[in-house]
């Protein structure tokens, strides 16, 4: 329908889900530049599970894929959790389902979510959408007359395209946003990232991979099952908050597990040299389990020299798109413009959520991207910021970085999850239940979280008057 030629750098969920929602709104000249080699390609510190809930499934829906979804991964209904405890024993329980009404949620590696979007391009979209891997942008060039993006291929062979949408949806560390950034007038200040700080922000994580079906004892004589999810505890050791191995689940036995290792900057674990010692480590600390049998010597030197990652700052930048003078549209979405650590499992299903949000522009526009972007940008920046503000509240002493907090935060969570029971009209559920209903915007569980906040606090100081005024009588 339309003929705009369409350039997307970035090919994680945001890229490929934006280039099939255009596809199916009739757009027929897609070209998705990807530096990865293929979209299931393994990147050990980009191999968690995503949560995709109902606000990703919007999308996931309209493209009709939410059968094949369901299809190759474990649903919240069916979530079982074994907790390995130190002593050997395994106590197994379901997750309580907080609202039974809530749309179904999936548990899936991202390679295998990639892979189905991928495969939806490949199998039916392909006249439409061209993946281009091993490619990366490295340039951006505006012109008077138009706009050059400049990529290079696994060969090192320079490619160069002129599209009249350019697409954004490259990561926390966009190109193309960066390159927005230096075109902006100096006063206006829309493209630079706004950063805040968070709990849980700067924290180091490092992957550690099981095989497939592991055993469970030091006897040997149980194993994992792969739609399971595993807590396996340690010992405490030196002062340090106790180790622990989470393991999500997963559909396809044959996958790998994987365990986060979430951890301050300064734990000694970042500190061990070699595979070796990593090995001793863990066999003190995890007796319950056969570690030389689980960690190869392969695996243990691997993650010891892993350089691992650290947990973004919440940040957001207030522009998401921008009409070149040349008369080029570019556009910015998911990670680009807005990022912040995994505490509210909400990375991937707000960039989802993005795209739903520009398709409903293109509708009220008719697809003319001069009117549809700078909709886009005000319908979606309210929601963006509530999102940072949640992302820096709603559960982020998760990892047990520091257990004082973490036992008051619980507190604070318990009263408002026991006070939204008896009074729903004044006391809103804690941020973080509210998050996962998906009919309520990001804005509204801010605002609702915000209120309840003023009326706990002026319960408080109402409750301090009256003591103060029994103790002064
Ligand atoms: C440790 C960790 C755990 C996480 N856990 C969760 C979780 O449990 N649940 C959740 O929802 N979210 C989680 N996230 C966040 C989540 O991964 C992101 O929010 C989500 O992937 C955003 O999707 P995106 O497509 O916007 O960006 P990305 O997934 O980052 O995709 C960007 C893509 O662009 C490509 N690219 C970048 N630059 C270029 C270039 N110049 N040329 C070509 N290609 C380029 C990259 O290779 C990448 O494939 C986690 C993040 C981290 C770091």
């Amino acid at each position: 329908m339309d003929n705009n030629k369409t350039l997307i750098v970035g090919g994680g969920p945001a890229g490929l889900a934006t280039a099939l929602m255009l596809a199916k709104r009739g757009w027929c000249d897609i070209t998705v530049l990807e530096r990865r080699s293929s979209a299931s390609s393994y990147q050990v510190d980009k191999s968690y599970s995503y949560l995709i809930d109902g606000r990703g499934q919007k999308i996931i829906d309209l493209l009709g894929l939410t059968h094949n979804l369901a299809a190759i991964s474990v649903p919240t209904t069916e979530f079982y959790l074994t907790e390995i405890k130190t002593d050997g024993s395994l106590k197994k329980r379901k997750l309580p389902i907080v609202d039974p009404n809530r749309k179904t949620a999936y548990w899936l590696p991202r390679s295998e979510f990639l892979n189905l979007l991928y495969e939806e391009i490949k199998q039916n979209w392909q006249e439409q959408i061209t993946v281009l891997f091993n490619t990366q942008c490295l340039e951006i060039i505006s012109t008077e007359n138009k706009l050059e993006i400049v990529a290079k291929d696994a060969r090192d062979n320079i490619l160069k395209f002129a599209p009249d949408f350019l697409v954004g949806c490259d990561g926390i560390n966009s190109i193309v946003r960066q390159t927005l950034a230096k075109w902006e007038d100096s006063e206006s200040d829309l493209f630079t990232m706004k950063e805040f700080s968070s709990p849980s922000a700067g924290l180091k994580y490092k992957t550690l991979i099981l095989p497939a079906k592991f055993s469970l004892n030091r006897d040997c004589t149980d194993f994992s099952n792969s739609t399971m999810a595993y807590a396996i505890r340690g010992l405490k050791t030196n002062n340090t908050v106790p180790y622990f191995l989470g393991l999500l689940p997963v559909k396809n036995p044959d996958l790998p597990r994987n365990a986060n290792i979430i951890r301050r900057e300064n734990d000694p674990i970042w500190k061990l040299k070699t595979g070796q010692e990593l090995l001793e480590f863990l066999t003190e600390i995890f007796p319950q389990i056969p570690i030389e049998e689980i960690i190869s010597p392969e695996e243990a030197a691997r993650f010891v020299n892993s350089k691992g990652g650290y947990f973004p700052k919440p940040q957001y930048c207030l522009g998401s798109y921008f009409l070149a003078k040349n008369d080029c549209k570019i556009a910015l979405l998911g990670d680009a413009i807005h990022c912040f650590p995994p505490d509210i499992g909400q990375g991937v299903n707000s960039a989802l959520e993005d795209i739903i949000v520009l398709k409903e522009a293109l509708d009220s526009s008719k697809d003319d991207l001069s009117v549809a972007l700078p909709l886009y940008q005000s319908n979606r920046n309210p929601d963006t910021k509530a999102l940072i503000a949640l992302a820096r509240f709603a559960y982020p002493y998760q990892y047990n970085q520091d257990p004082i907090a973490k036992k008051l935060w619980s507190i604070n969570f318990t009263i408002r999850l026991l006070l939204s029971k008896i009074l729903p009209f004044l006391i809103a559920p804690p941020a973080f239940l509210m998050i996962q209903n998906e009919q309520l915007s990001y804005k509204q569980i801010f605002n609702k979280a915000a209120k309840t906040t003023v009326i706990l606090s002026l319960i408080l100081a109402a409750g301090c008057l009256s003591l103060l005024k029994i103790v002064i009588n």
